[in-house]
């Protein structure tokens, strides 16, 4: 890192917890390869503090900050204007200071885009897609994708009511939307895996956004019809840690294309980085230290569980 000094400008991340995050190393990477004189710090805010941390970006003057769990909601009410994505989803995950007016935007989403893009070589107008989970990611993801241009997005998820409101907030976009009952749910008939084999039928994107199977509970596996898939089927899972899920490797071994979630991490940090420096991110310097921290996080995983194995 460079020098700071009077003209450091200064950006970061409130969250609670805060201290596993990637950014900091992503961003501050990302800077020092640009010689730009710019910080990237992480501030644990507890929910309570959130307006005054809002408050405070204006008052030290900070470039501005991504904001992760438990906040994305609650900032959105704190934000003097919302970008389209961000007032759709209810949620902002990056605010900009503009001379002291905050703009609250949601970069999750059209990362996830652009990864699919960069990643898979395809756009979301390339046919149907099917969203397990209807939590803030899958909506951030659903959003995007019909505000992309895909035809259907179809979602999944354990409560079928909150899959008939993400649904709904689809359908405000012009994008047609239906919910599919969660598979594995005893009280439901045969007749599910007969709406599966049609879904999957048409929709060519599967996108995982459960945190099923995400450390430390690599053992667990959304129910999914995986003999329903073929090569022809591209799928997302959302986790990134660990690198390959166990819902990945049965789509794999199902034939169809597989890929993780850092290059969402990687795409809605590199758009927060041009929003607030207007500058072109480096991205191959940001995947570079988003990789690095990635792994040093899961050797140590690995070493702590090899440690528990050894006490037991
Ligand atoms: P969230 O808002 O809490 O939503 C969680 C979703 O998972 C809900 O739909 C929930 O269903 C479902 N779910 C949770 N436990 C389940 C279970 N045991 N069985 C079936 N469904 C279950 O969480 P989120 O913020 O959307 O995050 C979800 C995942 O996405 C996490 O793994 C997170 O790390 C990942 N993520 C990745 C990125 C990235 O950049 N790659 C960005 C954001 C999030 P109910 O509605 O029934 O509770």
């Amino acid at each position: 890192m460079g020098e700071i000094n009077g003209k450091t400008r200064v950006c970061g991340i409130f969250g609670h917890p805060v201290g596993h995050s990637f950014s900091p190393a992503m961003h501050n990477a990302a800077f020092d390869h640009l010689g730009m004189n710019w910080v990237y710090v992480p501030f644990p805010v507890r929910p309570p503090g959130l307006p005054a941390a809002v408050e405070a970006v204006r008052a030290l003057d900070l470039a501005g900050v991504n904001v992760t769990v438990p906040h994305k909601e609650a900032a959105a009410g704190l934000m003097d204007r919302l970008s389209p994505a961000a007032r759709l989803s209810g949620a902002v995950n990056t605010i900009v200071n503009d001379g002291g007016v905050l703009t609250g935007h949601n970069t999750d989403g059209e990362g996830f885009v652009r990864a699919l893009e960069e990643e898979a070589g395809i756009g979301a107008a390339t046919g149907p897609a099917l969203i397990l989970g209807a939590g803030g990611a899958a909506r951030s993801v659903a959003l995007a994708l019909a505000l992309s241009g895909s035809p259907e997005v179809i979602v999944a998820n354990r409560s079928g009511d909150r899959a008939a409101g993400l649904c709904e907030l689809i359908k405000s976009t012009g994008c047609a939307a239906s919910v599919l009952n969660w598979p594995g749910l005893p009280e439901r008939g045969d007749g599910d895996c007969r709406d599966w084999a049609a879904v999957l039928g048409r929709a060519r994107l599967v996108v995982q956004t459960t945190p099923l199977g995400m450390h430390p509970r690599e053992g667990e596996v959304p129910p999914f019809p995986f003999n329903l898939l073929n090569a022809g089927h591209v799928v997302v899972d959302l986790i990134y840690n660990p690198a390959r899920t166990g819902f990945m490797e049965r789509c794999r071994a199902a034939g169809a294309r597989v890929f993780n979630g850092t290059g969402m991490l990687l795409h809605q940090g590199a758009m927060a980085f041009e929003l607030w420096t207007g500058k072109t991110p480096p991205l191959e310097v940001m995947r570079s230290a988003l990789e690095r921290c990635l792994e040093v996080r899961r050797q140590k995983e690995t070493g702590d569980r090899r440690q528990e194995e050894v006490r037991e």
